[in-house]
């Protein structure tokens, strides 16, 4: 393959094909400065076994070329991650800020993401990300005991402070910073407290909760369970989007929808309309038939990943050799993007639902999740049902009227924050001892009415 070629694009391809998308560049691949257990990412190395996973110059301006031809809607994002993108090192992403105003066509406005552990941010990174207005997204998984269970560095030890020293920094040049938490086995009883923390330790307004859910086979398990840079028998595992068990460090079904509306009934009373929660936002946007987020899409498919050697795959989560779309160096990204191939990757989320799913009274909200997820039996029997389904199911049963009553609100020019004085008017009614709406079993004044006193 000619790694310098750059193909052009098609005009009859442009004109069928959509308008935008949102791709996930890894220039590192997979490579990472830590070792978080749950990671599987960590072996996609094996993809490309003996290479150095390091996304070149022809690569960069091909892909920076491509997505900003690609688009014909004004915003485009240029959105950042791995692997751990620092270790591209600053002057590699000074070069993507001159290739994005080389090739930005008129009127076309890009923002650059940039998703990082937070471990090498320091003064000289934060300055150069706000002085170019990144959006910094930051993985942290709650106060430290937490967040270290598996967010730790290679040699096994907690992160957490690295990545506070990192946050401080980002504080200090004003860089906008978003949170991503993983809710998996060591936080997922700790909803509340866990979303406190980013709100009143961290000062996030944006936080994004993702559940871990890393499959395994029975044959896969216990190597699964040592983490995925583990290799004890000298090859590393290669995860794929396969088998029905799942880690010991996956989040349980019924303990991630607990999880999620324990954070809902903290923030319905005190934060709407001041600190965004991405499910929520997109649960709101579902009342008005729009979907933001692909996993409760009724169909996906517009979110390619880009290897650092100019690999293209179906979607972040499907980086394996069944789901490789072709190279950005020998057929133009908007071609694979548009292609049948992807097309029917993305419509197979919707025509593949169990019957479960279609009669499902939160279909709408829901849309059966990500198809990644999707490996169990549904309540008839049916193969390929969401492993989350319990806890997706008792989030939007639990948060619709408050979501109907919000979208109420928006729809009458009225700001959806109202809702939290009608939240109160009912915990008034309700009265401190009787049962907590989170359904925890504790009474409501020492459950979420001890928050939401205090903040009366
Ligand atoms: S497979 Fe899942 S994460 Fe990937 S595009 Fe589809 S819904 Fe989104
Ligand atoms: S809640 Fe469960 S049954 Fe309903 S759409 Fe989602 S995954 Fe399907």
């Amino acid at each position: 393959m000619d790694t310098q070629a750059s193909p052009v694009l098609d005009p009859a391809v442009a004109a069928g094909a959509p308008p935008r998308f949102h791709l996930l560049a890894k220039p590192s691949g997979s490579t990472c400065n830590i070792d978080c257990r749950y990671c599987f990412f960590l072996s996609k190395e094996s993809l490309y076994p003996d290479e150095r996973h390091r996304m070149s110059d022809a690569t960069l301006e091909a892909y920076i070329r491509q997505l900003l031809e690609s688009h014909r809607f004004p915003e485009v994002t240029v959105a950042w991650q791995g692997g751990e993108p620092t270790l591209m090192g600053l002057d590699f992403f000074r070069k993507a800020v001159a290739l994005v105003d080389k090739h930005r066509r008129p009127g076309q406005r890009v923002e650059q993401t940039f998703q990082t552990n937070g471990v090498a941010l320091d003064d000289e990174w934060c300055a150069f990300l706000e002085a170019n207005n990144f959006l910094v997204g930051l993985s942290v998984d709650g106060p430290r005991e937490l967040h270290d269970t598996y967010r730790v560095t290679r040699g096994g030890k907690g992160t957490f402070d690295l990545v506070m020293k990192g946050l401080d920094r980002l504080r200090a040049h004003r860089v906008e910073f978003n949170i991503l938490c993983t809710v998996n086995a060591a936080n997922q009883a700790h909803g509340r407290r866990v979303y406190q923390f980013f709100r009143d330790e961290l000062g996030a307004t944006w936080i994004q909760f993702i559940p871990i859910v890393e499959r395994a086979t029975a044959e896969t398990l216990d190597i699964a369970n040592l983490g995925w840079s583990a290799n004890p028998r000298g090859k590393r595992l290669l995860y794929t989007q396969t088998g029905t068990l799942v880690t010991n460090r996956s989040v349980g079904a019924k303990q991630y929808g607990q999880f999620l509306v324990d954070v809902f009934e903290e923030w319905a009373r005190r934060d709407v309309g001041k600190v965004y929660v991405q499910l929520f936002d997109v649960t709101l946007e579902a009342c008005f038939g729009r979907y933001k987020l692909c996993i409760h899409a009724p169909t996906c498919g517009y979110g390619p990943a880009l290897e650092y050697n100019g690999d293209l795959y179906a979607c972040d989560h499907f980086v394996e050799p069944r789901f490789r779309l072709g190279n950005i160096h020998e057929t133009h990204m908007l071609e694979m993007v548009a292609s049948t191939a992807q097309r029917k990757f993305g419509d197979d989320k919707r025509d593949t639902l169990t019957r479960q799913c279609q009669q499902c009274e939160v279909r709408a909200f829901c849309n059966g999740g990500c198809p990644k997820d999707r490996f169990v039996l549904s309540r008839d029997g049916e193969p390929g049902h969401n492993y989350l389904c319990e806890g997706l199911y008792a989030f939007f049963s639990h948060t619709r009227a408050a979501m109907a009553q919000m979208g109420r609100l928006y729809a009458q020019g009225r700001p959806p924050m109202e809702i939290m004085a009608s939240i109160k008017a009912d915990d008034r009614k309700r009265g401190p001892y009787a049962p907590c709406p989170c359904g925890s079993g504790r009474k409501f004044r020492f459950c979420h009415g001890a928050a939401g006193e205090r903040a009366g």
